[in-house]
């Protein structure tokens, strides 16, 4: 069996329905939170949002409530200077370019103010159903690992390199099992390497056994 069917198999009996873990009701919401998440937990992410966005779930009532009462709402996210500053320039971007509306493809969303390749693609996947994979920080680490990618390969050359061998169908489902697999198991730190069933392919384990 080829390493990337082994993967999939275990990821896949580990978690069979993995979901977006943040809250969102349209696009719009999805960009915001993402934005928010950068250092911060979905949880956390989660709970602040369920207030925000009753006030403010369109771009232009973002505009209209102002970066000063955005950062009460968002300050338990932390860096809410930047990342009020960010939703704020990027809801001017949507209202003035798109009319309001979020686009739903990578040149448009990367044209957005703060909006990087893995912002786009968690947008692109979750809110308009295209089949992406956002290499954040677990999915690198994860594939760097399991040798997926190359040990210094930047988070684009991981995505490419797990674009030509994750089926199409699977990304974004690839995608999420990944975080959630980085998160639980192939942690940074103490990875849970004796209870995975991928350690007899993982470049990492080899390597700290040998
Ligand atoms: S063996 Fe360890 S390092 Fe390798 S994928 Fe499993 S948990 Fe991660």
């Amino acid at each position: 069996m080829k390493k990337i069917e082994q993967v999939l198999t275990y990821l896949n009996e580990l978690y069979p329905a993995p979901i977006c873990a943040l809250n969102f009701s349209n696009p719009y919401e999805l960009l915001v939170a993402v934005v928010l998440s950068a250092q911060c937990t979905d949880k956390r992410v989660n709970q602040v949002t369920s207030a925000l966005f009753k006030v403010a779930n369109t771009p232009k009532k973002m505009i209209e409530l102002g970066q000063e009462k955005l950062k009460d709402y968002i300050h338990s996210c932390g860096f809410y200077n930047t990342k009020s500053k960010a939703i704020i320039e990027l809801s001017l971007d949507i209202e003035n370019k798109f009319n309001g509306i979020v686009p739903d493809n990578m040149k448009d969303l990367t044209s957005l103010k703060g909006v990087g390749r893995k912002t786009a693609n968690v947008v692109i996947a979750n809110a308009f159903g295209g089949q992406t994979i956002a290499v954040d920080t677990h999915v690198h680490r994860v594939s760097k690992r399991l040798g997926l990618t190359k040990e210094n390969s930047t988070p684009y050359e991981c995505e490419m390199d797990l674009l030509k061998v994750v089926p199409k169908n699977q990304r974004t489902k690839f995608h999420h099992q990944m975080i959630w697999f980085g998160r639980e198991h192939c942690k940074a730190i103490h990875p849970k390497c004796e209870d995975c069933k991928l350690k007899d392919i993982c470049k990492h384990y080899k390597k700290v056994t040998k």
